[in-house]
């Protein structure tokens, strides 16, 4: 059972609702503080044999906005009908339901130059959120790792240099979670970032729960490729158990021939479904999905209009790759797209999303 109490409800009437929970045999309350832009809410869950709970005692307080019995599933990240979606803010950057946000940036983090060339061009249309992958998880040992830790001090100056807030990050070791807050620290906290798990780490369930024991940084949570919707969603739900409620779930494709001759079979059509069933906003990976710079007969890359499916269906974040010369790329340089595509992938968003709005007031 979750009861959410009304924004920047006292301790007194947190400690009411806690109280009142304490009056049941073999119930636990948990609460969940999320802060939002200016407004706290806080929920108190009731968890163990809720059954014989009654809803009404805890709706008759005050304080009290809503009371809602969940299944076990999805206990944190689902929207269990009545719950509002979920909307955070981190370095000044606001997620939720109304913020579009394009991810830009590098695949890998090869150099410095072209991670300048990257954020020169993102400050130059506004956009304050990139990618920039250090760890690389890659399929062969002898392919290049990434350039780890040694490549966080330049790669956080220049994200503040250039006014980047999020930058999205892959981490595949709890290790690197320290010394990216390491250099981030060193910094002055010239940028932030958001920890990415990548689709191979799905369920890397000790690693899902690490970045749920942290707090401060957001999470980027990618389905897995060979496992199903509903596995997924349970992962997401690890890292929210840890005390993390602030996840943005990718779509990215998954692994199936029957996608051929794209990289993967593109799931986009799961936005409207993750948005169904959890409070997440969602975002799509155009650039792992389709996994290749190839244009269609209309002039448009097949990135375009697999970002223009995610859009139209509801999703409110893209993660694209980018390269200054994606031929010299160390990682996925056929599917990047060059920097002179960028105003034109804003425009196209910004259309995108439009249309989608408008449509939603026709059915409302
Ligand atoms: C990536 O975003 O660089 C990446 C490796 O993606 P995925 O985990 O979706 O393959
Ligand atoms: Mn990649």
């Amino acid at each position: 059972m979750i009861i959410t109490l009304e924004s920047n409800a006292s301790k007194e009437e947190l400690d009411a609702v806690i109280a009142l929970a304490a009056r049941y045999d073999g119930v636990q309350p948990k609460v969940y503080t999320f802060a939002g832009e200016g407004a706290t809410v806080s929920e108190v869950h009731l968890v163990g044999n809720t059954q014989a709970v009654p809803t009404e005692p805890f709706e008759e307080l005050g304080s009290v906005r809503s009371v809602v019995r969940v299944s076990k599933k999805y206990r944190l990240i689902g929207r269990h009908d009545k719950t509002a979606s979920h909307q955070f803010v981190y370095n000044g950057v606001r997620f939720g339901d109304d913020d579009m946000h394009v991810f830009a940036g590098l695949c890998a983090v090869d150099t410095r130059e072209h991670v300048e060339q990257v954020m020169a061009a993102l400050q130059q249309h506004g956009v304050t959120t990139t990618r920039m992958g250090a760890y690389k998880p890659r399929t062969s040992p002898y392919e290049f790792q990434g350039l780890g830790a040694k490549c966080l001090p330049w790669v956080f100056e220049l994200a503040g240099k250039y006014g980047v807030r999020v930058i999205a990050m892959e981490v595949t070791d709890a290790r690197h979670i320290d010394e990216i807050q390491r250099a981030l620290e060193a910094s002055g906290r010239a940028t932030g970032v958001m920890l990415q798990i990548g689709t191979r780490n799905a369920q890397n369930f000790e690693l899902l729960k690490v970045v749920g024991q942290q707090r401060e940084l957001p999470v980027l949570f990618k389905r897995g490729m060979g496992i199903t919707l509903e596995e997924s969603l349970n992962a997401a739900e690890y890292i929210a158990s840890e005390g993390n409620p602030n996840i943005v779930f990718c779509l990215r494709g998954v692994k199936s021939h029957l996608g051929d001759p794209m990289r993967n079979l593109v799931d986009f059509a799961h936005v409207p479904v993750v948005r169904k069933l959890t409070r997440l906003p969602v975002c799509v990976d155009p650039s792992h999905s389709v996994g290749r710079a190839d244009v269609a007969p209309d002039g448009l890359p097949y990135i375009f209009h697999v970002i223009g499916q995610g859009l139209i269906a509801g999703a409110t974040n893209v993660l694209i790759d980018f390269h200054p010369k994606p031929e010299t790329a160390l990682c996925d340089g056929p599917q990047a797209l060059t920097l002179d595509k960028l105003p034109i992938l804003l425009t196209y968003v910004d259309r995108v999303r439009t249309a989608y709005l408008d449509v939603c007031k026709l059915y409302r």
